[in-house]
């Protein structure tokens, strides 16, 4: 298997870009994904966040409210660490049994991994090759302002609560940029593609 690691920036287009990879035949593993599967009712991290923030962090439907726990996290370091001692083990868990199955189909698959913390949490160390998704600041605030409804200096905010992307290409491996059009960031996949497939064969 070639384990891969993708990562970016709140709305660089990670998600984009992996879609097109697994179009050329690559697997996609998104850690966001996971995490909510993770925290549905009755996974392990839901049990562990019950037993540890209380059912004052649930909606009327037994789920996790992500609002109300982010309101708490957001503003005590100490707790969003416990949160992550809770959920980061079972998204572990999950991801490794994710990778197994696939393995199991085809022990030459390439895996990539959609990580928004992958550089800031040192995954990326075990990984055979890092991407980047980059776009400069602009066209990330531009784009995540137009998809999440959020004025400037809230799409500021988050960004500014994150690692500069320019701080995260000297990790990189492979840096896709995607400021031009979704044809222009094809083209780069291509090209990171066929690279991939070279590396998978040396
Ligand atoms: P997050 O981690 O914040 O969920 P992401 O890095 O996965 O974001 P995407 O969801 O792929 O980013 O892209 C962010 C937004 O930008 C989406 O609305 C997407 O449609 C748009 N977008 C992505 N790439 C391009 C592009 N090349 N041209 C125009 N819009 C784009």
């Amino acid at each position: 298997m070639t384990n891969i690691g993708l990562t970016g920036g709140i709305g660089s287009g990670k998600s984009t870009v992996a879609k097109l990879f697994q179009k050329r035949g690559a697997h996609i593993m998104d850690l966001d994904l996971i995490a909510h599967h993770v925290e549905e009712p009755g996974g392990d991290a839901w049990k562990g966040i019950v037993a540890h923030f209380g059912k004052e962090v649930l909606t009327p439907e037994g789920k996790v409210n992500r609002e109300i726990l982010g309101e708490i996290v957001f503003k005590n370091r100490a707790k969003l660490e416990e949160l992550n001692l809770i959920v980061h083990p079972a998204v572990n868990t999950e991801w490794k049994r994710r990778i197994n199955d696939v393995l199991q189909r085809d022990g030459h698959a390439i895996i990539i991994s959609d990580i928004p913390l992958l550089i800031e949490a040192g995954i990326y160390k075990r990984m055979d090759l890092v991407i980047l998704v980059y776009v400069g600041t602009e066209v990330q605030i531009e784009r995540v302002m137009k998809r999440n409804g959020y004025s400037r200096q809230e799409a500021l905010d988050r960004l500014n609560s994150q690692m500069p992307l320019s701080d995260k290409i000297p990790f990189a491996d492979f840096v896709i940029n995607n400021e031009g059009t979704l044809k222009e960031t094809e083209k780069a996949v291509e090209e990171v593609w066929g690279k991939i497939l070279d590396h998978r064969r040396t």
